[in-house]
């Protein structure tokens, strides 16, 4: 703890009467990402002002398990916005000097250079609250008047949707990725917009890859991601990426994961070697299909992309419903019909209300799990196109995304639609969500 100022709010308080409030544990911060150590004595005034409200604002997001926070200043008062599984809540206030101390107080923290003021800046922060590791992102961003926009992201290191379980994979899809990483051969592609997870999908097909029987090379920058068994390969300089991959192959590397693909250059150089090694990266596309589609365009050789590209995956995340206050009900079987589950469904869940008491006519208390939210949590959908055979001849002919879309999903590759009313028939998540997920 190199922050210790006092675990509780209790030892920050005086000698106030405040014995009938529960005492609220606070975060911990345990040092900036990028290693600077921060200078409180330097800085003794801000960390007397700001530090409290800082540690306080830090961890009513935690409490309500926010994966975002934003501080804006609006006038002479500031307002804090919060992410919960995606959707906005209200965090949040503070007066102006305040909000600009604690902005002041995060770069200090976050290992930034809290001196300079109208440039956009990001760093970060390690913390700690109640046993849970977190890491923080702070950005900086310079306002039109002269304010400064505080936004942090929040990745709780213990659920981390790192692997294809927690993501979301069924058994079927993680023998799959098995199964398509296995020979030495094509292009595998995580493809999604941009802020969809793209990553987090392309290290969860990573993650499904038996590491014991593979060998698996890594080109592209892991970020804050721990590699497991996983050889992160020195690029010579000069060397572009088809050499690069031909010295790993001499290495007897089975699979390789690459930078971002941008570019039809890239998309060429992987296209030449991708017969002999399995290449597996991301990029940005609308889906899986127009992913697909993207690469053929790219590669200038359809004929060539479409023997080389095996499959692509892309996710799109969707809230779980809380199973301490979700309720169950019998589906009846027009609705069954209309939204495409079996007509034996039985039972369904939706969102939890809350119960009003018959004599006084108020609520009870929310939830206790999900403060009275009803969702707890997100999972994946995910899309896969496996490329078949008559996918194949369809790409080589100059097949478009759509028609590819279409031939996919005649042939029964998994679509979101199809992967998230499974999650509804499993009582994960409501109709009313995947609805939500699919207008936004
Ligand atoms: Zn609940």
């Amino acid at each position: 703890m190199i922050f210790g100022f006092g675990k509780s709010r209790d030892n920050d308080d005086d000698d106030e009467d405040e014995d009938d409030e529960e005492e609220v544990d606070l975060v911990n911060f345990q040092g900036a990402l990028n290693g600077r150590s921060a200078d409180l004595a330097a800085n003794a005034r801000l960390v007397q002002a700001a530090l409290l409200p800082t540690r306080e604002m830090i961890t009513d997001a935690l409490e309500r398990r926010a994966e975002m926070i934003r501080l804006e200043i609006k006038g002479e008062k500031a307002q804090t916005a919060l992410s919960v599984d995606g959707m906005p809540f209200a965090g949040s206030r503070m007066p102006k000097q305040q909000a600009t101390a604690v902005i002041q107080m995060l770069k200090i923290l976050s290992g930034l250079d809290a001196k300079l003021k109208g440039k956009h800046q990001v760093g970060g922060v390690k913390a700690e609250f109640n046993e849970i590791k977190y890491e923080l992102t702070t950005e900086i961003a310079p306002q039109a008047d002269g304010t400064e926009r505080l936004t942090v992201r929040i990745r709780n290191m213990k659920h981390k949707l790192d692997t294809p379980q927690e993501l979301g994979f069924t058994d079927a899809s993680r023998a799959m990725i098995r199964q398509l990483t296995s020979n030495r051969h094509g292009i595998i592609v995580s493809c999604g917009p941009v802020g969809s997870g793209v990553t987090t999908t392309l290290y969860a097909l990573i993650r499904g890859i038996d590491v014991y029987l593979y060998s698996i090379y890594s080109i592209a920058d892991p970020g804050s991601r721990e590699l497991i068994n996983i050889k992160l390969f020195e690029v010579n300089e000069g060397d572009d990426i088809e050499t690069s991959i031909g010295r790993m192959m001499r290495e007897e590397a089975d699979v390789v994961l690459v930078k971002p693909i941008r570019d039809a250059d890239t998309t060429k150089q992987l296209m030449n070697v991708a017969d002999r090694i399995t290449v597996m990266s991301e990029m940005t596309a609308k889906d899986a299909a127009n992913g697909i589609w993207q690469l053929a365009e790219w590669s200038g050789n359809r004929e060539l992309a479409s023997t080389v590209i095996d499959a692509a995956y892309s996710t799109k995340l969707i809230r779980i419903l809380c199973t301490s206050c979700r309720e169950a009900f019998r589906p009846n079987p027009k609705l069954l019909e209309k939204v495409g589950l079996p007509p034996e469904t039985k039972v369904l869940y939706r969102k939890g209300e809350p119960m009003v008491d018959e004599k006084t006519g108020e609520e009870d208390p929310p939830c206790e799990k999900c403060d009275g939210i009803g969702y707890y949590g997100r999972v994946a959908m995910i899309e896969t196109i496996v490329v078949s055979d008559s996918l194949r001849k369809l790409i080589a002919s100059g097949g478009t995304a759509d028609q590819i879309k279409v031939a996919a999903r005649s042939e029964g590759c998994l679509t979101f639609h199809k992967d998230g009313l499974r999650l509804v028939a499993e009582g994960k998540t409501s109709l009313e969500e995947l609805q939500r997920v699919f207008k936004a």
